[in-house]
């Protein structure tokens, strides 16, 4: 809403082609600035462990109100964080029973995501090459797998060779994790023709 305003205003003062120098400044100075700064040490606080990171959490949060005089910073940016398959064991997780657990399809036709057929895609990729030579090849491609709706598949021809990467664009529900845990960044998300993307009816 803060972009959409900001938008609109410079649109109306005849600015539609500079900067939004307002937008920050909007966000800077609302109510969803002070929540995302009172929490930020949250996630680095855990990061140390349940007890430790519940310990300190908690006088940042209880004692200190959120105002600590340290922001915590992430020692890695997160997509360099990923495993590679020769280090880990493939989990099976049970078939969703539609009852506690559910298949991606499903959710995703509940959050009712469309986007037009001939917007120009928000999806794209730097290097073609890079889902089969590196994702696959050392990581299994974990898009398949961290992308909760099905946007990413490796499909193959029927012999099972030549496997590639299909981009089921119009399944995106804009949570953005493919732009951050991409291991090589190699996926670039950016915001959708306007109107696209999840329309949950009861939110
Ligand atoms: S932003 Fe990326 S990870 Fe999230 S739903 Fe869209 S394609 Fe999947």
């Amino acid at each position: 809403m803060l972009a959409a305003e900001a938008a609109s205003e410079a649109v109306q003062a005849g600015r539609a082609a500079d900067e939004l120098a307002a937008y920050p400044e909007s966000f800077r100075a609302s109510w969803l600035y002070d929540e995302l700064h009172r929490a930020r040490n949250f996630k680095p606080w855990m990061a140390k462990g349940l007890y430790t990171g519940s310990l300190m959490f908690g006088i940042d949060q209880i004692v200190l109100g959120g105002r600590a005089p340290w922001t915590l910073r992430h020692r890695h940016a997160d997509h360099e964080t990923l495993k590679k398959k020769t280090e880990v064991q493939p989990i099976e997780y049970p078939r969703p029973d539609g009852v506690i657990s559910f298949d991606r399809n499903s959710s995703v036709y509940l959050s009712g995501t469309n986007h037009e057929e001939n917007q120009p895609v928000h999806l794209t990729l730097k290097d073609a090459t890079v889902p089969v030579k590196i994702n696959l090849e050392l990581y299994d491609a974990p898009e398949q797998r961290y992308c909760p709706a099905g946007v990413y598949e490796i499909v193959r021809d029927a012999d099972g060779a030549n496997p590639r990467l299909q981009i089921n664009a119009q399944n995106c529900v804009h949570c953005k994790t493919c732009d951050i845990k991409d291991p090589t960044q190699n996926i670039v998300w950016v915001a959708p023709e306007g109107g696209g993307g999840p329309n949950y009816p009861n939110m």
